[in-house]
């Protein structure tokens, strides 16, 4: 089983950023949501993240916020595409890769540059042409113009549904760069961040363990079994809901800024090797690439669903044949189940978003992208032969059914523009999510996943963080004065 596909990710930086803000204003303004993700210059010492009171984590997390910086933000724009055919959800994605520039002092751990070097991350680059911003509250008009605080000003009056995975982190960074200074409690920052997203936001990591219940829940490994169950539910041509994909043709200029990031699937040239456990369980192993273990996730989730299967054969025949109890092997660390160690699994996370970085496309790469007309391959889920499906009820003159001709596929190795590209990650996770969800409820005013609204993932907790007003918590000025300028004063706050 394979499924294949190409996603255009559109690299904005300081040259191109007036020329792209409409499309963007207008892709935020158009989506039924909206997912972020965001890499970062580091993020203090790891013990502290990871403390057992969820307040002082807060504060490890704010000072971080102040002393380091956003480097890249992915933004990815799902727009729900009406289908009047199917039941099936089909979606018009727009993917950004910001290349960003704090314009304080910050600082950027070693290990972050050796990642980033290793990497093949363009410092130059960055500095050349990182789009600038200041962190805490607005100074003068600067919340006018076309910079990062007016976008995220835009995010706020679009009032989509907001989407992270394992995203307390990014949400405080997001609030301390473009947004406000921080506010000392924890409890102030959940209420200001609950009227900010009045239509919600949703965690995909939690999504994942606690609606979809995957063996694993770090972001590829649960994009890729989602990609997988979508496929198979529609080769076995069921009655449920599906996911489509499809990808803007980008025309003219627009064409330069484009990496072509193709996800291939079942690719693996691990077959033979066994996968790592510590990276099947958390998605980061400590040995990196010296690793003699497989780190491929379609292997790893192979394996996790032969495992599975073998426990199910094996519970068979337990019940069949009691006496035989003795003969089944005892559950080793491999099990699925083992993997819902959530407190290991942050401690590997948080060192894998924090050693994360994108690299901008070389100006080279632009112009060989320009050469090879490249067109979208938002078909992909459909394992190459279905197209026409596709086109039976997607109209948009903008989709395409062409595979892009690539010659220039070396630059989009080493995982480039990967905020972008986390962040279509995490938007597809919650489509598939969605529509398992959907069974239950059909009401229109009702939460995406209702499980799921206002939901926090919490390394290390069985419970998340809920993102509401307490009676007791207050919202913070700089963010009363914030949602002043958004909704305009005669509003003041916007709550449900
Ligand atoms: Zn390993």
């Amino acid at each position: 089983m394979s499924s294949s596909m190409i996603v255009p990710v559109i690299d904005v930086q300081g040259n191109n950023f007036k020329e792209l803000w409409g499309a963007m204003v207008l892709a935020i303004k158009t989506s039924s949501f909206i997912a972020l993700d965001t890499e970062l210059s580091g993020l203090g010492p790891r013990k502290a993240l990871l403390a057992e009171s969820i307040e002082d984590r807060y504060k490890t997390i704010c000072h971080a916020a102040r002393t380091r910086s956003i480097l890249s933000l992915g933004i990815a724009c799902y727009k729900e595409i009406d289908n009047k055919v199917r039941a099936d959800n089909t979606y018009l994605v727009q993917v950004y890769n910001l290349t960003l520039l704090c314009s304080e002092e910050y600082i950027i751990e070693p290990q972050s540059v050796q990642f980033l070097v290793q990497h093949g991350f363009d410092f130059n680059k960055q500095y050349a042409q990182g789009i600038p911003y200041y962190k805490g509250n607005d100074k003068g008009g600067d919340a006018h113009g076309v910079n990062m605080r007016s976008l995220f000003v835009e995010l706020l009056r679009a009032n989509k549904p907001l989407l992270v995975h394992n995203g307390l982190i990014d949400m405080v960074f997001l609030y301390q760069c473009f947004y406000a200074h921080l506010p000392e409690r924890l409890g102030t920052f959940t209420a200001d961040l609950s009227q900010m997203f009045p239509s919600g936001i949703y965690d995909t990591k939690y999504a994942t363990e606690y609606e979809l219940r995957f063996a694993a829940s770090y972001l590829e490994y649960a994009y890729k079994k989602c990609k997988l169950e979508n496929s198979r539910a529609i080769e076995s041509g069921g009655n449920g809901t599906h996911v489509f994909l499809e990808f803007c043709k980008y025309i003219g200029n627009m064409q330069s800024y484009i990496d072509y990031r193709p996800c291939v699937d079942n690719q693996s040239q691990d077959g033979v090797r066994s996968v790592c456990i510590q990276f099947s369980a958390y998605g980061w192993c400590p040995n990196g690439s010296h690793c003699s273990m497989s780190h491929d996730t379609d292997l790893i989730i192979q394996h996790d669903e032969n495992t599975r299967e073998d426990k199910r054969k094996k519970r068979k025949r337990k019940n069949k044949n009691k006496d035989s109890q003795a003969e089944v092997p005892p559950e080793t660390c491999e099990s699925p189940q083992g993997k819902r160690m959530h407190f290991e699994g942050m401690d590997a996370e948080v060192d894998h978003q924090d050693q994360t970085r994108s690299q901008p496309t070389l100006p080279e790469n632009q112009e060989m992208t320009v050469a090879s007309e490249p067109t979208d391959g938002g078909h992909a889920f459909e394992h190459g032969k279905t197209a026409s499906k596709n086109g039976n009820y997607v109209s948009q003159p903008q989709a395409s059914s062409e595979a892009p001709d690539r010659p220039n596929e070396k630059k989009v190795e080493g995982g480039t523009h990967r905020a972008g590209f986390d962040a279509f990650m995490t938007g597809y996770i919650f489509a598939f999510a969605k529509t398992c969800a959907a069974k239950s409820e059909e009401f229109t005013t009702a939460p995406l996943i209702p499980g799921c609204l206002n939901k926090l993932y919490l390394s290390g907790k069985s419970v998340p963080l809920n993102v509401a007003k307490s009676t007791f918590s207050k919202s913070s000025k700089a963010h009363v004065h914030k949602m002043d300028y958004v909704w305009g004063k005669s509003t003041a706050v916007k709550t449900e």
